[in-house]
């Protein structure tokens, strides 16, 4: 199992903004990468204080742990949880954010990292800004985005009133067939957050077994072959 051009990455830090990004929204593609063989950890900035689910003093706490139970399901090797302002991302330095990516992309030896498109998927502005400070705190090492395909998004939009974008299909990269059941797993540990969410469930209803990406700084040599050989995957 490979993502032609780079190969299977050795080590993948997914940069996150709240504990949960994780597994409602990387967990596919990060099970698929650990399970293949790749090192996984995950930076995220806050501690998810401010989700008007499961409101409570301890949410702080709770949410910490609950993401550490999650990333062991999802064979996520290392947690780096910082304690950033849920909600306002946007008024932290990008400097500051964009160092403790660095710092974490060098601690764990990084050789891509794995992100929420730039749109923030949903629009979140922690989630824009959390994929901006893993751009600006490391050079050369590719970053892959995750999101949802177009139709997807709309159909959301539709249903929830939601605001996902969605990405277009001449714009993805690369799809991998990911295998849900872990994915649901680590969902499940959010239990603060995850009792009643008929989006997230109608999402991953949606997409079926299927992730699509792109490329935000692509690997040294993107090649074609990559984008042939996973769409012909996805066709089985
Ligand atoms: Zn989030």
């Amino acid at each position: 199992m490979s993502l032609e051009p780079i190969g299977l990455p050795s080590s993948v830090l997914a940069v996150c903004a709240h504990p949960d990004d994780e597994s409602f929204g990387l967990g596919g593609v990060l099970h698929y990468l650990s399970d293949a063989g790749s090192r996984t950890s995950v930076l995220c900035f806050t501690r998810g204080e401010a989700s008007t689910l499961g409101a409570s003093p301890e949410l702080h706490d709770v949410r910490a742990a609950e993401l550490t139970a999650a990333a062991g399901v999802l064979g996520i090797e290392r947690v780096i949880l910082l304690d950033l302002p849920d909600g306002s991302l946007s008024a932290v330095a990008l400097d500051e954010l964009a160092t403790a990516v660095g710092a974490a992309a060098e601690t764990v030896g990084a050789s891509m990292l794995l992100v929420f498109d730039e749109d923030g998927v949903t629009g979140h502005p922690d989630h824009r800004r959390a994929t901006e400070a893993a751009l600006t705190g490391t050079a050369g090492v590719p970053v892959l985005a995750w999101n949802v395909p177009r139709p997807v998004g709309e159909a959301l939009n539709a249903e929830f009133g939601t605001t996902f974008a969605g990405l277009d299909e001449d714009r993805v990269d690369l799809r991998l067939k990911v295998d849900r059941a872990a994915q649901h797993v680590a969902i499940a540990c959010h239990t603060s957050q995850s009792t009643d969410n008929p989006v997230l469930r109608r999402r991953l209803e949606l997409l079926g077994d299927t992730e699509s990406l792109r490329w935000l700084r692509v690997p040294e040599n993107p090649a074609g072959s990559m984008r042939h050989e996973v769409q012909a995957a996805a066709r089985h």
